[in-house]
C-alpha cells in the first residue's frame, strides 16, 4: 500500500479549511482506491465546518451547492471537482433507502460510523494520517467487504448497500464477510424498495468486471429479487449433449468468457433466459429449445422496460439476443448481408463476440466454431479496409438520383433497396452510373 499523494489542488482544500480553524480529511472511495494503488473516481473531503462556514471559506472559489441540505458543497479548482461534506450522521430511515434527515456532528468518528463498509470508512489527512476506527485497512489487506457495525441494522436502513456489497466484491475481487453476506441474503427482499435506476447502476458495474460472473452466480437469489426472471435458469438441466451445465451455469461461464463490454455482457446474461419456457424433450430423451432466442427477446424486453434501460442499449441487446444462435457463414457475401440485417458492421462484430462467449460457455467448446469466427473476423477486416458497400447510406446513389429518373413516393425506397440487394449479391458494382443503368435496365425496362 502506498502513501497518499496530495496534489496542489487537494492542498488548497486542506489549507483553506485548516487556516480557518476547521478539520478536514479525505474520505471514502478515494482513500480506499489510493491505498489499493488505483485511481479514484472522485475525491471526497469531510470537514467539521458547517455548510455555511464552508461557503464562507470558499467564497473566492467556484462552488456548486451540490447537496447543501445534506452538507455537500462542490469546489472547483483548476477545473477539478472536489466534494466537501460536513461530518454528519443520518436521521431515521423509514423507507430502507434514504434517511429522513441528516444531523451535522462535530466528531469525524461519528461520520465514519454512518458509512457502509469498513474499507469505505477510512479518513486521511497529511498531518494526522489515517483515522481507521473500523479496521478498514485490515479488511483491505484481507480482501473483505464488511459492514460498519451491525449488518442487520445497516442493511436494513439502506438496502442498496446489499447490491453495493456485491458490486465491491466484483470490482475488488473481495469476499463478503460471512455475517454481512448472510445478512445480505436475509434482507434481500428489501431490494424491492430500491429505485430501478440504482439497481441498474450496480448491475452494470458488476457484470463488466472480470469476475462479475461469479457474483451473478453466487448471489443469484439476491439478483432474483429485482429480476425474478433470472431464477428460472437456476438448476435448469438442459439434457443436451452440447451442454454439461444447467442454463444459469452456462450463462455465467459464457459471461466469464465475454469481452467486458456492457452490451456484450448484458446480451450474454439474458441470451438464454427464454430456454426454460421453450424446453421440449425428443424421443431419445434429448432436450431442445426451439424458438428460445425469440422467447429470450420477449422476456428481456419486459425486464428492460421495467428497469427503464435506455433505448440505445435495449435495442442493441435485443437484436443481439435475437440472432445469438444464428448459424453464421464465413463468406463475404453473407457477412455483407448480415451488416444490412443488423444495421451496421459494428453490430456484426458484437454478434461475433456474443457467439464466441456462448461457445465458451458450452461444453465441449467447439473449436471449429472458433475457426469460423476467426475467418469471419478476417472478412470483417477486409470489408473495413476496402470500405465495401453494405448499407443504404453507402450506396453510390441516393433518393434524389432516383427521383431524377422520374420516380416518386414508394418507388424511390423500393428502387434503392433493389439496388442495395443487387450490390450485395455482386450483380452490379457500387458506382453511380452503373447503378443507374442497372436500375433502368432491370426495373424500368428502359
Ligand atoms: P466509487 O468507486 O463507485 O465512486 P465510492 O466508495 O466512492 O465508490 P460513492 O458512491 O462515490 O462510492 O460514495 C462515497 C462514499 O460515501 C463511500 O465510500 C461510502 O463511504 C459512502 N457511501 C456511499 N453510499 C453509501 C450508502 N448507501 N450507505 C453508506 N455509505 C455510503
Ligand atoms: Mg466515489
Amino acid at each position: 500500500m502506498r502513501e497518499i499523494e496530495i496534489t496542489n489542488e487537494m492542498k488548497i482544500v486542506f489549507d483553506t479549511l485548516n487556516n480557518a480553524g476547521y478539520e478536514c480529511f479525505l474520505v471514502g472511495g478515494c482513500v480506499r482506491d489510493f491505498l489499493l494503488n488505483k485511481s479514484p473516481n472522485d475525491i471526497d473531503f469531510t470537514t467539521n465546518a458547517t455548510p455555511d462556514e464552508m461557503k464562507e471559506c470558499f467564497k473566492n472559489f467556484n462552488v456548486i451547492e451540490t447537496g447543501i441540505k445534506h452538507g455537500t458543497l462542490t469546489v472547483i479548482i483548476n477545473h477539478k471537482h472536489f466534494e466537501i461534506t460536513t461530518y454528519r450522521i443520518d436521521g431515521e430511515y423509514l423507507d430502507n433507502r434514504r434517511p429522513e434527515n441528516v444531523i451535522f456532528v462535530n466528531d469525524i468518528k461519528n461520520d465514519l460510523a454512518r458509512r457502509d463498509f469498513t474499507i469505505n470508512a477510512i479518513a486521511y489527512n497529511p498531518s494526522i494520517g489515517f483515522i481507521d476506527c473500523f479496521n478498514g485497512i485490515d479488511d483491505l489487506k484481507k480482501g473483505l467487504i464488511c459492514c460498519v457495525n451491525e449488518p442487520m441494522q445497516r442493511l436494513n436502513e439502506d438496502a442498496l448497500r446489499i447490491l453495493r456489497a456485491l458490486r465491491f466484491s466484483a470490482v475488488l475481487d473481495y469476499k463478503i464477510e460471512p455475517l454481512t453476506e448472510k445478512t445480505c441474503f436475509k434482507l434481500a427482499h428489501l431490494l424491492k424498495n430500491i429505485s430501478v435506476e440504482r439497481v441498474v447502476t450496480e448491475l452494470y458495474k458488476t457484470i463488466i468486471q472480470p469476475n462479475g460472473h461469479k457474483i451473478i452466480f453466487d448471489y443469484i437469489d439476491i439478483w432474483g429479487v429485482v429480476i425474478p426472471e433470472l431464477l428460472k435458469m437456476k438448476n435448469f438441466n438442459q439434457r443436451n449433449p452440447h451442454h454439461v451445465h444447467d442454463v444459469l451455469k452456462h450463462t455465467c461461464v459464457a459471461l466469464n468468457g465475454a469481452v467486458k463490454d456492457l452490451v456484450i455482457c448484458l446480451t450474454v446474461l439474458f441470451h438464454d433466459i427464454g430456454k426454460p419456457d421453450t424446453f421440449t424433450l425428443d424421443e431419445k430423451g434429448n432436450g431442445h429449445f426451439y424458438g428460445h432466442a425469440l422467447k429470450s427477446v420477449e422476456i428481456t424486453r419486459n425486464i428492460f422496460e421495467r428497469l427503464k434501460i435506455d433505448n440505445f442499449t435495449k435495442n442493441q441487446v435485443l437484436t443481439l439476443i435475437k440472432y445469438h444462435d444464428l448459424d453464421l457463414q464465413p463468406t463475404e457475401k453473407y457477412i455483407k448481408k448480415l451488416c444490412y440485417k443488423l444495421g451496421n458492421l459494428e453490430m456484426v462484430k458484437k454478434l461475433i463476440l456474443v457467439q464466441r462467449a456462448d461457445n465458451f460457455g458450452q461444453a465441449p467448446i467447439h473449436n471449429e466454431r472458433i475457426e469460423k469466427f476467426n475467418q469471419i473476423d478476417m472478412i470483417i477486416k477486409k470489408i473495413e479496409q476496402e470500405n465495401l458497400s453494405f448499407s443504404l447510406k453507402d450506396l453510390a446513389v441516393n433518393g434524389n438520383d432516383i427521383m431524377n429518373l422520374g420516380l416518386s413516393g414508394k418507388e424511390v425506397g423500393e428502387s434503392l433497396n433493389f439496388l442495395l440487394d443487387s450490390v450485395l449479391n455482386d450483380e452490379v458494382k457500387n458506382e453511380k452510373e452503373l447503378l443507374i443503368n442497372y436500375l433502368k435496365k432491370n426495373k424500368l425496362n428502359k
